[in-house]
């Protein structure tokens, strides 16, 4: 009887502080890092290849907020990479072809120009050239992303405290005889053209960028090797060093995938996207170091209407199948098309990145979770 009565109250006891509302509000932890990983013109089926070409379990296995966004652009249907930067840097939607700029190319703030008076770090990465429309969303304004020299001009007088690409030329072989590579050096940027240096080198310098070819970087099929991986870490490195002002915001394109899809070339295509996934496992490694790392893996649009199907046959007796187990990378367009491409998320925040929503959201969310629009 005794013990029954102590259950019971036991019970009792349970239950009321069950019902009680908690008294401590649940601290939900903010980033003070961002890397968003951009591979271009990359659907699920591009994903996808990395499951069945790699030789390990690809980096994109390791998210467990996933969600999808709608790429159409504020006049177009099918996006191009220009407005589907400019969703991710500024949250606007615009017209294809525009840099930062809106409908009525009034020049609109990206992240970058955003979070840089509040003393984060910003660092840009590449497989293309530094103008090229994806990275270019990130620091330049323009009514069209053909105008690289006028892209390039906005890079000197920057924010920007690390990047890698290519594109020289746009730099030092200008129509207007600027050379601004001399540009960067006076605004105290260290700058290199010949190749990325150990972390230790450039440890000291405030700023630092590079340039690795004339315009775009080479494809991994010609011997880029993993310029995408070494210049994530070393951005990573570089731009959490000052241990009492470790917060930053990372950007990585791999950029060439679109490409891939552009010229449909499943070898070119899956050799682009194991590299990205490389880069992929940089970040994320450093994040679960970290811990105060979120980090966020999209796409701006699909090309090239990707899809990994089954071989067409005949049998002996001349009767056609299909082979189920013998995959064929197919094409539907030379273009881009208009399918929902997946957002990746980890570490702090990324539970926000679940469900379905406009590319725009990308912006307002990382905006949102890191409190940078404060
Ligand atoms: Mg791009
Ligand atoms: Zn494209």
């Amino acid at each position: 009887m005794k013990i029954y009565n102590l259950i019971l109250i036991g019970l009792l006891f349970s239950v009321c502080a069950c019902t009680q509302t908690p008294s401590k509000k649940t601290i939900i932890k903010k980033p003070t890092n961002v890397i968003l990983l951009i591979a271009d013109g990359t659907g699920l089926s591009q994903i996808s290849s990395a499951f069945f070409y790699k030789d390990s379990t690809p980096n994109y296995a390791r998210f467990k907020n996933i969600g999808l966004i709608k790429t159409s652009s504020s006049q177009q249907l099918i996006t191009d990479s220009a407005a589907g930067a400019t969703a991710f840097a500024c949250g606007i939607k615009t017209y294809n072809g525009a840099i930062a700029v809106a409908d009525d190319s009034t020049h609109v703030k990206t992240l970058i120009e955003l979070v840089a008076p509040k003393n984060i770090k910003t660092g840009l990465i590449a497989t293309s050239s530094i103008t090229h429309a994806t990275p270019a969303s990130f620091f330049a304004h323009s009514s069209s992303r053909n105008n690289a020299q006028e892209i390039a001009s906005y890079l000197p007088k920057s924010s920007i405290d690390f990047f890698a690409a290519g594109g020289i030329k746009h730099f030092n072989k200008r129509d207007d005889k600027q050379d601004l590579l001399e540009t960067f050096v006076q605004n105290g940027v260290h700058i290199d053209t010949t190749a990325l240096a150990t972390f230790s080198s450039i440890k000291s310098f405030s700023k630092a960028g590079y340039l690795l070819a004339e315009d775009h970087m080479k494809s991994v099929t010609n011997g880029r090797g993993d310029f995408l991986s070494k210049a994530t870490n070393l951005g990573i490195e570089f731009l959490s060093k000052d241990t009492d002002n470790p917060n930053f915001f990372l950007m990585v394109e791999g950029s060439q995938v679109d490409w891939a899809g552009h010229s449909n070339d499943g070898d070119y295509l899956v050799s682009e996207l194991i590299d990205f996934d490389d880069a992929v496992g940089i970040a994320l490694d450093f994040a679960e170091k970290d811990g105060n790392t979120l980090v966020v893996v999209t796409a701006d649009h699909e090309t090239g209407g990707f899809t990994l199907g089954s071989t067409a046959k005949k049998t002996a007796e001349g009767k056609a199948y299909n082979d189920y187990n013998e995959l064929n990378m197919m094409f539907s367009t030379h273009g881009h098309s208009a399918t929902l491409v997946p957002v990746f998320a980890y570490g702090p925040g990324s539970e926000n990145f679940k469900g379905v929503y406009e590319n725009t959201a990308i912006f307002d969310k990382i905006m949102e979770v890191t409190a940078w629009n404060k």
